[in-house]
């Protein structure tokens, strides 16, 4: 630094979020709240998720007005036309890692690429998605301050801690008879978590699956960030954030991360608008529908931006749903089905009377609505926060990752839903919905609205997660070597 305003300027943070609409979510919110600390922000991006940013949200309209803010723009290696949704999303894992971490890197040897003089100083901080085991060796090597952000649930990384003690123990590949036995070796997890909770990813035969070794390589590295940022909250996750200190000295729990950008929004009266990282167009025809429903009379069904199902459980939800006699309301993604999409007639008919399909819903705002009842979900981190603050019982039908470990917190720790993993049959769907909407409603109405309370309370002046993102931010500005 050359001169004295030269000093003056603010830390400027590289994040850099794995290319999937659940990890961009929390990552974009998290840029913004450094925008409005007035942090410099470079956010890196590949060519297709800017594309995709640009047409269906005012992601980058928000954020230029931040002069501090800049995207920077990567290719992804993979085909224009190359659809990296659906079943083909496999894929995106080794284009990252052979041509955008590749480029990255490139740009980030020289320091003063990101930087202008006397406006911006050169990178201060990596924040690297917890994904990224590249990213502790690199930040050594430029000598880079590393905060990971693990954008999943905090017990999810714990679990993974634990991979090795589960494969010396044998508990790991789990044997199918083994599947509802408790886990042991997970401190804090061994009175509920059964063998089919564990991260979808451990459910594999071979011990040296690329996957399952992968994931726990990351998670190796996670120890040697400088801190670790969670989506996460005191009073949701707190006896799991507590162990992990012995592991993790320096975690800042500053979630729901969604709820908390609102919340230092309003305290700034900013006019800004919040930011969500759609990668598919909205269809807000569904809030017309909502807003003709009665109160607490629909169920939300999502399952996200990645699952897949067959042909064969689509047609046993849909069953399901309409034999419950309840509304919902669907988001059906395009590329989500496999097996065909010949919809039989006598579903068409019963979805038309009670019933309401779109692409691409503006979730938030749909489990905000008076009119939702519960949410049929796959437990993914941001859905199940967004329902958690939204005070919106679930019925859980995990499909891989966190999700699985999720769905078990849900059903049996918060007791805020009921989870159903691992079937899909139409009359355990159209039970479980009779269950969540009718028979014990108001239970657990009550129980996920005393969790909203929390949850809100997190993120407002006073509470866990407020105390915990300023803590975060003294931090990055100690950083600053001048
Ligand atoms: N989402 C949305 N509209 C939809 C379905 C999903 O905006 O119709 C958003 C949802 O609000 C959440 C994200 O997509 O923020 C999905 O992230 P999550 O972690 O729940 O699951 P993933 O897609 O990563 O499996």
């Amino acid at each position: 630094m050359s001169s004295k305003s030269e000093e003056k300027l603010p830390a400027h943070v590289v994040i850099f979020p794995f290319p999937a609409q659940g990890h961009m979510n929390s990552m974009l919110n998290l840029a913004h709240l450094f925008c409005l600390t007035d942090f410099h922000v470079t956010f890196i991006v590949s060519e297709f998720t800017h594309r995709l940013l640009l047409k269906n949200t005012s992601v980058p309209a928000t954020f230029a007005a931040y002069p501090g803010f800049q995207f920077r723009i990567i290719p992804d290696g993979l085909p224009d036309d190359h659809p990296r949704f659906g079943d083909r999303i496999p894929d995106i894992v080794p284009a990252v890692s052979n041509t955008m971490v590749p480029l990255f890197k490139k740009m980030m040897a020289d320091k003063h690429l990101l930087a202008s003089p006397g406006h911006r100083r050169p990178a201060t901080c990596f924040v690297a998605d917890g994904f990224f085991s590249f990213a502790a060796d690199f930040a050594e090597e430029i000598g880079l301050p590393l905060v990971y952000f693990r954008t999943p649930s905090a017990a999810y990384l714990w679990a993974y801690f634990h991979v090795d003690d589960l494969i010396q123990a044998q508990q790991i590949p789990i044997k199918e008879k083994s599947m509802d036995e408790l886990v042991k070796g997970i401190p804090g997890m061994e009175g509920f978590l059964r063998g089919r909770d564990l991260p979808g990813f451990f459910r594999t035969d071979d011990v040296n699956d690329h996957l399952l070794q992968s994931l726990a390589a990351a998670t190796r590295q996670v120890v040697r960030a400088q801190a670790v940022i969670f989506n996460t909250f005191e009073d949701l996750e707190g006896p799991i954030l507590s162990i992990m200190l012995e592991k993790l000295p320096r975690i800042y729990n500053i979630g729901p991360i969604h709820e908390h950008q609102k919340s230092r929004l309003k305290e700034k009266k900013s006019e800004a608008s919040i930011v969500a990282g759609n990668f598919w167009e909205e269809d807000r025809s569904c809030i017309d529908w909502l807003n003709d429903q009665p109160p607490r009379s629909v169920i939300y069904v999502s399952f996200g931006s990645l699952t897949v199902v067959t042909r064969e459980q689509l047609i046993e939800f849909w069953h399901g749903l309409v034999n419950s006699s309840q509304r919902f309301l669907w988001v059906m993604r395009p590329d989500s089905i496999t097996g065909g999409d010949q919809i039989p007639p006598e579903l068409m008919e019963g979805t038309k009377e009670k019933g309401y399909l779109v692409k691409w819903a503006p979730q938030e705002e749909v489990l905000n609505h008076p009119s939702i009842g519960a949410f049929l979900t796959h437990s993914g981190w941001n859905s199940t926060l967004e329902s958690v603050v939204a005070g919106v019982p679930m019925i859980c039908w995990p499909y891989f990752g966190d999700q699985t470990i999720n769905s078990r917190f849900v059903s049996e720790i918060w007791k805020i839903g009921l989870d159903i993993k691992d079937t899909c049959d139409r009359l355990i769907v159209e039970k479980a919905i009779r269950e969540v909407m009718e028979v014990r409603k108001d239970e657990f109405l009550e129980r996920a609205n005393g969790m909203a309370k929390m949850a809100k309370k997190a993120v407002e002046r006073g509470g866990s997660s407020y105390g915990s993102l300023d803590a975060l931010i003294e931090y990055i500005k100690s950083l600053i070597i001048s």
